[in-house]
């Protein structure tokens, strides 16, 4: 016999999906109307405009992909690159391991320099590398590795791409909201995003913008886009200018619902006030975890306030640790990804689940499991360091 299914509500402090803010589950509960309904029409020219200001862009060709995060990367290499273009890809995690991936599946010739995996990727490297190749068309990194909790320099790595004359690919899926994303002021050409990180937003969608000059190179490809559904040349006829809008595929009506109120809940809060918002709560979690002894594993200066990598302690077994949260606390943290797994803990504190009293209880329920499974951590102390912190 199936039943509805009614999951028990947990509080989402992992890598992605993040918390969902209320709003934004009672909005994806309003009645689906048509996908060419002219209210709808009106609703899709309010999120592009509103996507621009999260974005900080003037680009025209800025909509939400109808997939998630993933696809966002997809579209990025399946537009820009063609056959025999040289890409250089700068990787310090999964994600941009995955960018590398999608540049030979479309047929691109992969430049790929390493990071070590915890670090920031350093601009002379990407200097040097174009100095080197001076043919490369398409410089790709990831602006915020949520593998290992690292921010990297996004407007000095776009500035020397766009120097050597490269268009620039950035992945901002949980940079977007949770620290700043400045797509005209880096000079950035393609850069996407996704709904379940800092936007608080059900998963599934993908924020995207692309540059005039990306778009011209798309529209003047010598080869077709490999992807029928995420060929820009196409949806575009669906999410541009205008009334007329052609049928590619049916937008997720509800679900953009819900991403027009998150965007409408970043806008009254601001974006800089966003940002300050996920920095706080990161100096609050810091001081708890930090007064139980536990270690930060990306150095201080390279650290994302929303995503936070965790040392686990020595002879402690990570993943019962995490299921006991779970189960007694209903809340969620990550595990470490790649040659991270088991090593470390990934503690989001993405958008809406970010606030101090989850802070608060992140803190006290990763003490009270800790205690009681020996691990060497200092007791009685991290409350404090949080309040003091808050
Ligand atoms: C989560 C994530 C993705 C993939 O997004 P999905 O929505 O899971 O497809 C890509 N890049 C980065 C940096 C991410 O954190």
């Amino acid at each position: 016999m199936f039943v509805p299914f009614s999951p028990i509500p947990r509080t989402l402090m992992g890598p992605g999906p993040s918390d969902v803010h209320p709003r934004i589950l009672t909005a994806m509960a309003r009645p689906t109307i048509g996908h060419l309904d002219p209210e709808f029409i009106r609703l899709m020219d309010e999120i592009k405009v509103l996507l621009q200001s999260l974005f900080q862009t003037k680009n025209e060709l800025t909509i939400p992909l109808s997939a998630p995060g993933s696809a966002g990367m997809e579209a990025s290499f399946a537009n820009l690159v063609e056959p025999g273009d040289k890409v250089i890809i700068l990787q310090n995690g999964v994600f941009g391991g995955r960018m590398a991936e999608n540049v030979t599946r479309f047929g691109g010739e992969l430049v790929l320099l390493q990071t070590d995996w915890g670090r920031a990727i350093d601009p002379e490297q990407l200097r040097l590398a174009l100095q080197e190749h001076p043919d490369a068309k398409i410089v790709g990194f990831v602006h915020a590795e949520t593998s290992t909790g690292v921010r990297s320099d996004a407007a000095a790595l776009c500035k020397l791409a766009q120097g050597a004359g490269c268009l620039t690919i950035v992945d901002c899926v949980t940079s977007l909201l949770g620290c700043e994303v400045n797509v005209d002021g880096w000079g950035a050409d393609v850069v996407y995003s996704g709904t379940q990180k800092c936007l608080s937003c059900a998963p599934g969608l993908s924020p995207f913008t692309m540059s005039e000059r990306a778009v011209e190179v798309t529209q003047n490809r010598a080869s077709a886009v490999k992807s029928w559904f995420l060929d820009m040349n196409l949806v575009m006829g669906y999410w541009g200018k205008g009334t007329t809008r052609a049928y590619h595929h049916t937008a997720p009506v509800n679900a953009l619902y819900g991403l027009h109120e998150a965007l409408l809940i970043a806008m009254d809060e601001g974006l800089p006030a966003a940002w300050a918002r996920h920095a706080r709560n990161h100096d609050a979690l810091k001081a708890g975890l930090e007064a139980m002894g536990l270690k930060f594993f990306v150095p201080e200066s390279e650290r994302l306030p929303q995503l936070n990598l965790v040392e686990v302690p020595e002879g402690v077994d990570e993943a019962l640790v995490r299921a006991r949260l779970l189960k007694e606390y209903n809340l969620e943290i990550g595990a470490g990804l790649g040659v991270l797994a088991g090593k470390v803990w990934r503690i989001g504190l993405m958008g809406y689940a970010s606030r101090p009293e989850n802070v608060l209880l992140c803190v006290s329920a990763l003490e009270a499991v800790l205690s009681s499974s020996n691990a060497p951590i200092n007791r009685g102390v991290a409350l404090d360091a949080v309040q003091a912190a808050v």
